[in-house]
């Protein structure tokens, strides 16, 4: 019997404690950086010549680690490995393969800021945004494994005086997870953990910006009693492997995390049966977001600052979750924009591996130089207000940026960033806040900052997103909490952290006897 669900408590750096801990976990990782990492197929490690170089956004000249990149034939073995290994792993309970999750979990939390460390050098992450990500890793282990063992009850029917009927679900077959390199640890500990409970094996294919904390991942779980074959490591070139794994007759489902094109690429690639394909394919993806924050007139006006600026400077915005629009009604406008500047004032940015700053550097300097050309963009569209500077002489650094006075249909407040840009825009009344907010492509978080009720009861009906909060920023989600996923452009909806996810990896299936 294990108790029920309970999230992994966040680290309080404000103790001496754990910043000692944390530090001391930064050193500790420091000594193991630049390292050779293998492919993992069928249990054994491959070493490549051809390697993938992750470095340290915030220190250009630090390498984190080298990771060998899979070729078409590895991906080709590692198939046949999973295929080897589905034959048996199936047959595990779902207690059993629960417990492979439950034992990872554990091991993580002993060596948790650990892996947070290795967020802060692969992925730039501050400490409490590195620190998120590892519980959340946690998280997805802790609440898949229960959800599993649920599910593997089955679900209740009726039956016929003279005929029993059984409704129970099994593992579908191999499939491949593409995670992104913006939730390094805990996206890719979902993404893997969830078809791998509910029985199938996986083709891992991580980020090229974050291949070695998704190592580390892979290592536990191997350690923490996985079979060989379960779990394939095969990090490589999206060019050259991407669409063949997507494309691979013996690809039962894709577990995608990232961007709308890669994602809608997948989605229509897979949809293309195969030569010697005898099944569907199924396609989870998560896409973008251009979330909005809307503030009425009767509202906490500093709460709403809060709000907007940790929304959308968390991370550097680099979540599909942040806040790049801010929407408020006219008679708050300056108040809240002049309180949200005074918030953003107090940030402050640098290299999350010396000292404990609020915002790193963006992740790579292919996203540096996109996030400059939309701050261009932005200056042409509206007034700058605060930032607007960037540097990449050491790291990839952006200033938290906030601009006014935009028109809701300009493209700093239409298309996806991923940076630290906040554009904002009045409205004249609640039906205008509401239109503006639905008026993007995306539908995957928002945030209404009001005390009115009705208002707020409206947008519960009406403003179009996956996951809408009332009185807080709109990022953060918790597993189990706050199952995650959106609408429109941003994706498949999976609430990922939620009691419906496993179906997305299980067939459910229904037998019938009279007798
Ligand atoms: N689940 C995260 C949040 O609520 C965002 C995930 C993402 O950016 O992919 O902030």
């Amino acid at each position: 019997m294990v108790l029920p669900f309970k999230h992994e408590p966040f680290t309080d750096f404000n103790d001496d404690r754990n910043r000692k801990e944390f530090e001391a976990a930064l050193e500790l990782v420091k000594g193991d950086l630049g390292k050779e990492y293998p492919l993992v197929i069928n249990g054994e490690k491959i070493f490549t010549d051809d390697k993938l170089i992750s470095v340290s956004p915030s220190n250009k000249e630090q390498v984190v680690g080298k990771v060998s990149k899979a070729t078409k034939e590895h991906v080709d073995q590692a198939f046949e490995s999973a295929i080897e290994a589905f034959k048996t792993w199936k047959k595990w309970t779902p207690k059993e393969r629960a417990d492979v999750l439950y034992r990872a979990a554990g091991m993580i939390r002993r060596r948790k800021h650990e892996f947070s460390a290795w967020l802060v050098y692969d992925a730039g992450k501050p400490w409490n945004q590195a620190d998120g990500d590892t519980a959340e890793g946690i998280d997805f282990l802790e609440y898949y494994a229960r959800q599993m063992i649920e599910l593997g009850q089955g679900k209740k029917l009726v039956d016929h005086e003279a005929e029993h009927n059984d409704y129970f679900y099994q593992p579908m077959g191999p499939g491949v997870t593409i995670p992104p390199w913006n939730f390094a640890f805990a996206i890719v500990a979902g993404t893997v953990a969830a078809p791998i409970v509910a029985g199938n094996p996986v083709l891992l294919k991580p980020s090229e910006n974050t291949p070695v904390i998704a190592y580390k991942l892979v290592e536990v779980l191997e350690e923490a009693g996985l079979p060989k074959g379960v779990l394939n490591f095969v990090p490589g070139d999206p060019a050259e492997i991407g669409d063949y794994l997507v494309d691979h007759k013996e690809t039962h489902f894709i577990n995608f995390t990232g961007s709308r094109a890669t994602g809608t690429r997948i989605i229509e690639r897979a949809a293309k049966v195969q030569e010697g394909q005898q099944f569907l394919k199924r396609v989870v993806a998560e896409m973008g977001g251009k979330d909005t924050i809307i503030v009425d007139r009767d509202a906490d006006l500093d709460l709403a600052a809060d709000a907007i600026v940790n929304s959308a400077f968390g991370f550097s915005g680099q979540k599909c979750s942040a806040c790049s629009r801010a929407v408020i009604h006219k008679d708050v406008y300056d108040e809240v924009l002049e309180k949200s500047i005074e918030l953003t004032k107090e940030l402050t940015v640098g290299n999350p591996s010396e000292e404990n700053f609020y915002m790193g550097a963006v992740v790579n300097q292919k996203q540096f130089e996109k996030i400059k050309d939309y701050i261009e963009i932005g200056k042409k569209e509206g007034e700058l207000v605060y930032g607007g500077e960037a540097d990449d002489s050491k790291g990839f650094f952006i200033s938290p940026t906030i601009f006014k006075d935009l028109d809701p249909k300009a493209r700093i407040m239409q298309e996806e960033i991923f940076g630290p840009v906040v554009g904002f825009t009045k409205a004249e009344d609640f039906d205008e806040l509401l239109e503006i907010a639905n008026n993007t492509e995306y539908g995957l978080t928002g945030a209404v900052i009001s005390n009115n009720r009705e208002h707020l009861n409206r947008a519960r009906h009406e403003f179009h997103v996956g996951n809408l909060y009332f009185n807080r920023g709109c990022t953060a989600a918790i597993v189990g909490y706050q199952p995650f996923g959106g609408f429109k452009m941003s994706g498949t909806d999976s609430k990922a952290g939620g009691p419906d996810y496993l179906q997305h990896f299980l067939e459910a299936k229904v037998v019938s006897e009279t007798f």
